[in-house]
């Protein structure tokens, strides 16, 4: 009994000495986790196959992401302690790879072409009329409908009147432009606004298709003969302008771009774009360029310098011209004859000096040019003029540092190539340009120049810059198809066996570098865009499938599961659709 009995005076020792024991136990609990201290982390992803692009760190499984910045990549146990405390998103070993960028897009007409009436791949006049009828049922009496997508080409031997189209739809003028856009559909409406009567003539390069008994226009009109109407289309407001480039940015990340450069800003899209970054509705990186053949746009601009966004969401420094037009259309200027029509070498739509005279201005005033130039003769004269600017400026500034772009450089003279690398320009090109136009391609510039022609490999191995995109909405903005079209030089079906000529593919490891590194490169934002690691912003793309593991052909199927903008989920392919 006396053992178990203790003295009040006893009892506060026994109490001081547990305190004491639990005092060390907390000195040495402290001293356990400052040796490895839990961090602070808005988001931790791990479990993951993480692509850096990062040649000193090329895989890891876990990012760790506060304000909107990478401040982690490594595997997965080790972060789980570092970010014990921070929110976490288990990937279940899907691959993130660096945000991806699209070096040449166009969301104002992915936008126009999300908002208008689509009628791809509908079979019939009937059907077609019925989704006119519908959406003139939900528009104002007299607001235009504008579709797109009737295939001109199949319904060529019989086309359609606007007969049941006007019928279905008397209160609305009607625009539905074919497949290829060589010919439109317009109903009585459209027709009566725009005069186009059975008095009307047919303009140059076009036709407007006629009843035979009555002289009427039937309603189908041919090439030029379009813009008769279309000219009569008011223009879009501020606020279609911003719904379309939001339709537009969604499709961007919800196919896993994080970043777009945007190949020709007009006024109305820079206000747009400023409204949709203040409201915080831009989920989307843009990299704009400015329209260069807008002379009072170029003068306001070089007046006030270029705008770059410290918080990378907008940032407008550079002009973008059109040294001529397209090769299907052998609108493309050559140095001798088009192969398939000796008479025409294709046309310069912004002669040498113009695109000289823009350039030594906008180097001098801090901002970046992106010309577009398709055939030989025009890419040579862009790098003659790009080459003078740089050469007149009298700047000893490394020649790195001008970055001045040739948009497409599809079809180049050999002896142009190594221009680029030497010059600093860089070639900002298109894998499925080469992969839409190689059925008729080499018609037209024979097989001898064809070479030189969406020449990947000659390109990058020549040492220069080479930023990846789609044109969209041209082509698709889906970046996997570049992706794979960059890597097999065939069509989504395969064709033809082997590639296009295969020497000029790239390999997975360059194309993904051309949706990366080069396309960051392209923006001046290689310090903080196009790879994943510590210090760069928090844009990932993650994916179902390990691209650098399936087969060429599953690339053309790969589902985009998360995008991340400034560590944002800006798209969840559990959530959205
Ligand atoms: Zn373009």
């Amino acid at each position: 009994m006396r053992t178990a009995y203790i003295k009040p005076d006893s009892l506060s020792r026994v109490f001081a000495l547990l305190l004491l024991v639990s005092l060390f136990a907390a000195i040495s609990v402290s001293a356990q986790t400052s040796a490895l201290p839990s961090r602070s982390a808005d988001l931790f992803l791990f479990n993951a196959h993480v692509v850096t692009m990062n040649e000193k760190q090329p895989l890891a499984q876990a990012v760790a992401i506060h304000g909107g910045r990478i401040v982690w990549v490594g595997d997965s146990d080790e972060g789980k302690k570092l970010y014990s405390s921070t929110h976490t998103m288990d990937l279940h070993g899907a691959t993130v790879l660096p945000g991806l960028i699209d070096a040449h897009g166009h969301l104002i007409n992915l936008g126009e072409s999300l908002v208008r009436l689509n009628l791809k791949d509908i079979p019939t006049e009937k059907e077609i009329v019925e989704r006119a009828k519908q959406r003139a049922g939900s528009a104002s009496p007299g607001e235009w409908i504008v579709g797109w997508g009737w295939d001109e080409g199949k319904w060529a031997s019989n086309y359609p009147t606007n007969q049941a189209l006007s019928a279905a739809t008397p209160n609305n003028p009607v625009f539905l432009v074919g497949l290829h856009t060589f010919a439109a559909w317009a109903n009585r409406r459209a027709l009566e606004i725009a005069g186009v009567n059975k008095d009307a003539k047919d303009p140059e390069n076009g036709k407007i298709l006629r009843d035979e008994k009555t002289g009427e226009p039937t309603g189908i009109l041919l090439n030029h003969a379009q813009e008769l109407v279309s000219r009569h289309i008011p223009s879009m407001t501020l606020a279609q302008a911003k719904h379309a480039m939001q339709l537009a940015a969604h499709e961007c990340v919800r196919n896993g771009l994080t970043s777009v450069h945007e190949a020709k800003v007009t006024p109305l899209m820079v206000q747009a774009f400023h409204e949709l970054v203040r409201e915080g509705r831009m989920p989307l990186r843009v990299y704009a360029m400015l329209d260069g053949a807008d002379k009072n746009l170029v003068e306001e601009w070089l007046k006030r310098g270029p705008e770059i966004d410290s918080h990378h969401q907008l940032t407008i420094r550079s002009f973008k011209l059109f040294a001529d037009g397209a090769l299907g259309s052998r609108g493309a200027a050559l140095l001798e004859p088009y192969s398939d029509a000796p008479q025409t070498k294709g046309v310069t739509t912004t002669p040498e000096a113009d695109v000289y005279n823009l350039t030594r201005r906008a180097l001098q005033g801090g901002f970046q040019v992106c010309t577009h130039a398709i055939g030989d003769a025009a890419n040579r004269s862009v790098l003659n003029a790009y080459e003078r600017a740089i050469q007149d400026i009298h700047d000893a500034r490394p020649l790195f540092l001008w970055r001045l772009r040739i948009e497409h450089a599809q079809v180049l003279a050999p002896e142009d190539i190594p221009r680029f690398a030497k010059l600093g320009i860089i070639a900002s090109m298109q894998p499925t340009h080469a992969t839409s136009d190689m059925p008729w391609a080499e018609k037209r510039v024979g097989p001898e120049r064809i070479k030189g022609a969406y020449a990947w490999r000659s390109v990058k191995d020549s040492g220069a810059h080479m930023p990846l995109s789609s044109d969209f909405p041209g082509e698709t903005l889906n970046p996997f198809y570049g992706t794979y079209a960059a890597i097999t030089r065939q069509d989504p079906q395969g064709n033809p066996l082997g590639g296009w000529h295969p020497e000029q593919k790239l390999t997975l490891e360059e194309a993904l570098r051309g949706y990366t590194v080069e396309a960051a490169y392209a923006e001046f934002e290689e310090k903080d865009k196009g790879s994943i690691e510590k210090g760069k912003l928090a844009d990932l793309t993650v994916i179902a499938q390990d691209i650098t593991k399936i087969p060429a052909p599953e690339i053309l199927s790969i589902h985009v599961i998360k995008t991340l903008v400034g560590g944002n989920v800006v798209y969840d392919a559990a959530t959205d659709h």
